[in-house]
């Protein structure tokens, strides 16, 4: 990846500066892809929009502020940069804080933090951990399971097959083989085709797709 200029961001509450590194250039080289939509390129940059600030623990949307100021990535020196934190991509907590503060101004905004949450649940799996660690944090999960199932529009085949890949993680096999099986799409097929797999072997978990 060859990097771009670092964009500077104010902290909308206090003020604390914020570094952002960017990319001119990425491919997919070596990219997994995973059922639950997560694409994991090594040579492409992360794409963070929403943010937490280090100082004073606000959680704000990157995306939704301008810049203040641009530093070219091999100025060490520049002041700017000096006192600026790195930003940091959103845990599960902070999340779910976020929905939580309102944060969320309509559906789609919703829509891409309860994902979020689902792909960082996965992210323990994917790293070979437990996926919940304790009986409260799995009701977290599933409410969030729900929550973003009642988000998605069955109507269109992207979302539909999101909506049965939830089913299959709640471990609602029959109720993800009566979704897939109303799928029958080029672009699809073959991603239906692992997910009816998995659900012949009850296998909740995500899977990597091949
Ligand atoms: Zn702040």
């Amino acid at each position: 990846m060859l990097p771009g200029p670092i964009y500077i961001y104010e902290c909308p509450n206090c003020g604390n500066l914020l570094q952002k590194f960017s990319f001119i250039s990425g491919n997919t080289f070596g990219a997994k892809m995973y059922s639950d939509g997560k694409c994991i390129a090594p040579m492409l940059p992360k794409r963070l929009i929403l943010t937490k600030c280090k100082k004073c623990n606000n959680i704000f949307w990157l995306n939704k502020l301008k810049e203040i100021g641009t530093v070219e990535f091999d100025d060490y020196k520049n002041p700017m940069r000096k006192n600026a934190d790195l930003i940091e991509s959103l845990k599960i907590d902070g999340c779910f804080k976020a929905i939580d503060t309102g944060i969320a101004e309509n559906e789609q905004e919703e829509f891409f933090i309860r994902q979020l949450i689902w792909r960082l649940y996965n992210d323990r799996v994917r790293k070979g951990e437990n996926q919940f660690i304790g009986v409260d944090d799995e009701i977290m999960w599933r409410e969030n399971c729900y929550k973003l199932i009642s988000l998605l529009d069955s109507a269109d085949l992207d979302q539909r097959i999101m909506i049965a890949e939830l089913k299959r993680n709640s471990g609602d096999f029959d109720g993800c083989l009566e979704i897939l099986k109303t799928i029958d799409d080029n672009r699809l097929n073959w991603i239906k085709e692992e997910l009816i797999h998995e659900c012949k072997i009850k296998n909740k978990n995500v899977i990597k797709l091949d």
